[in-house]
Order: structure tokens, then sequence, then C-alpha cells
């Protein structure tokens, strides 16, 4: 689809902080609203920098921490994921403010966009919103029932992402 379309048509909003769509999709914007688990920061945080997340020793079978805790480069303060966590006074939102304000500007060069919202719940519905704010048709991906229509869709798929998309392109 991103080939078809033109890849600077096409934008990725995601609250996974995985990076795996950063990854699968290079060439595309991206927003990664609640962060991503590659990059760090501070705990204090001493400044709003970050930086590439290192490698952390980890016993695989106690799931314990095997050598030494990342720090802060510039304090020695521990060392965070930048990752948006609930009642997170900490996190340093800068990068995903950048990325967010390239996707205000995408959907003002956009008008009427189509959203492809694929498994977003209603819990917290910030991908849901975010897919209304594209201003144009919703297309749901999502295989629960029980999940309610709100904000509504234009037509929803109910099955899973591969099969959805398949769906969708076939
Ligand atoms: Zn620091």
């Amino acid at each position: 689809m991103i080939r078809r379309i033109g890849s600077r048509h096409v934008a990725s909003v995601t609250s996974n902080v995985d990076g795996i769509a950063v990854r699968a999709w290079p060439g595309i914007l991206h927003a990664e609203v609640h962060g991503s688990i590659h990059h760090w920061q501070c705990t204090v945080p001493c400044r709003d920098d970050l930086w590439p997340a290192g490698e952390v020793a980890v016993d695989a079978q106690r799931f314990e921490l095997t050598g030494e805790l990342p720090r802060c480069p510039w304090c020695g303060s521990v060392a965070r994921p930048n990752i948006l966590m609930f009642c997170d006074g900490t996190w340093v939102p800068r990068r995903t403010d950048a990325q967010e304000q390239s996707l205000a500007s995408w959907f003002a060069d956009h008008p009427g966009a189509l959203a492809l919202e694929i498994g977003a719940g209603s819990a917290i519905p910030t991908i849901r919103h975010l897919c209304a704010r594209a201003g144009g048709a919703v297309i749901r991906i999502n295989p629960d029932p029980d999940e309610p229509d709100e904000p509504r869709a234009t037509a929803t798929i109910q099955l899973g992402a591969a099969a959805g998309l398949t769906a969708l392109i076939l």
C-alpha cells in the first residue's frame, strides 16, 4: 500500500513502544505517542535529552538484572526507557512532541485522510481519537466483538490485523 500510495502520503501512529512500525515501514512519518523503548532518558530527569537504548544484562530464567543499571551520562542517575507510563511525571516528551507536531502538519497537508485503525482498543482510546482527527473515513480492524464503536468508525472489519488488512487489500 505504501509503494502504491507513495511514502509521503502515509503516516503511522502507534501507542506501541516496541519500534516495530518504524522498522517495518521506513521512510514514512511515524508518531510513537507513548514513546519508544529504543531510547533512554534520565530518571530525574536532569535534562530532556534522549540517547539510544543500550543492552541490559538480564537472567532470563529469574528475570533479574545481572549487570549494571544503565546510567545517565550527564548526572549518573539511573536511566529509564523513554516510554510513557501511568501517572508518569518524569517522562521526557520531547521526541514524541516533535513527532506529534509533524503529524499535525501531515494532517493539515492531507485533509480528509483515510485512517486504518488496527487493533486499537477503547480502554485507552488515544489511537482511536487520533484516527478520527485524520478527518476522513475510519476503517476499524478489530476482532473483539465487545469493543464499543466510540468514536464511531465508518466501517469495521471484525478480524485480526493480518486477516483484516489482507481482506481490505485483496
Ligand atoms: Zn541525568
